[in-house]
């Protein structure tokens, strides 16, 4: 039946349901069907996104999330627009050729204008070398055009629950965080251009399968050009929190998450996904796990160190403490320890967004 349904050139949602409900040989099948699409169409390349984390300051209070505005017990940081630079420096020199700028969510011109002049000094190094993604979370369509004209073309928006009842256990429901306003900035940023992304968390407490199913139909009916997914990580800190015994088991979210990026290389083929350093955390070789499920993308942290430890959106995130130099040769020798090689200065733009 398993083998009936990975034959199939369009799933449908029972198929994903029971491809998502596999275990053991059945699973084992999932995954290596996932990884012969993902390199017939993709190759063994891996693109790298180096991460800055700009700011953990936030208007908006995820109810799983480490910096959420209600959390008083956090630092809050802004690197210097300096400080940023000498991360996308960085970024150029060790031939990422991509970089990720993700903050805690502000709306206001002091932020967004800044951010415009950030892209546009980023932009003159190497004239031009580095892409550029951004995750600033939901701004007006205004401010989305005028970055994606200063030079940014990807951005990441996640959805985090495609179910709007569960969209609202996991965030407060109020007008700051609207479902239907996420959903309109994900349409706008389509719209603009720009290489979408978007993406959940796998195993949050009251998610089911059918959820998760629903998830990856989301993605394949916004057609999006890049994904992100990651386990679910519970931070004491949180109103979640109390839901902590009740969730699947750290192992049981880990081969989730491998499951649903499976299926979705199955579903969309030349798209691109990320193993997200959540898969790393809860399983030191999570992120080669992920790369051998179809993910085709990384984000090395080039934060600087002394700022890593208050962007802790999770506990326990995996590589706080490593120094960028060593997190870029170490991730070489892990990609190439599963026969996957590293495209060094490229911006590594989504098969599936330039053919379109
Ligand atoms: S998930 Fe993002 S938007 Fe939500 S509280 Fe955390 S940093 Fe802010």
């Amino acid at each position: 039946m398993i083998k009936e349904i990975l034959e199939k050139q369009y799933l449908e949602k029972d198929d994903i349901k029971s491809l998502l409900l596999t275990e053991g040989d059945e699973m084992k099948l999932l995954l290596d069907k996932a990884l012969a699409v993902k390199l017939s169409k993709l190759d063994n390349y891996i693109h790298l996104r180096g991460l800055i984390e700009l700011s953990n300051i936030c208007r908006k209070s995820c109810l799983y999330c480490g910096v959420r505005s209600g959390n008083k017990l956090v630092e809050r940081y802004s690197l210097t627009d300096d400080e940023v630079i000498e991360c996308a420096k960085l970024a150029y020199e060790l031939g990422y050729g991509s970089v990720a700028i993700q903050s805690g969510e502000r709306n206001d011109k002091a932020f967004t204008d800044r951010i415009t002049l950030l892209i546009k000094r980023i932009k003159e190094i190497g004239d031009g070398a580095l892409g550029i993604t951004l995750s600033l979370g939901e701004q007006t369509a205004e401010v989305y055009r005028e970055w994606f004209e200063a030079g940014a073309h990807r951005y990441l928006l996640r959805i985090e629950a495609s179910n709007e009842n569960l969209y609202y256990k996991i965030h407060p429901n109020d007008s700051t965080h609207d479902f239907k306003k996420r959903l309109d900035c994900i349409d706008t940023l389509l719209s603009i251009g720009y290489q979408t992304g978007t993406g959940v968390m796998i195993g949050l407490p009251f998610q089911t399968v059918d959820d998760l199913a629903d998830d990856l139909i989301f993605f394949r009916k916004k057609d999006v050009a890049m994904v992100g997914m990651g386990p679910f990580i519970p931070h004491p800190d949180t109103p979640l929190y109390q839901y902590a015994d009740e969730i699947p088991s750290v192992e049981d979210r880990m081969n989730l998450t491998l499951k649903m990026i499976a299926v979705l290389r199955l579903m969309m083929p030349e798209i691109n996904m990320v193993a997200a350093t959540a898969t790393q955390t809860v399983d030191p070789l999570g992120r080669e796990k992920a790369v051998l499920a179809g993910a085709n993308v990384i984000m090395p942290n080039l934060t600087p160190n002394k700022y890593r430890e208050d962007y802790l959106i999770y506990p326990d995130k995996a590589c706080v403490g490593d120094k960028p130099e060593q997190c870029s040769s170490c991730l070489d020798l892990r990609m190439k320890s599963i026969k996957h090689e590293i495209l060094y200065n490229a911006w590594g733009d989504s098969k599936a967004f330039v053919k379109k």
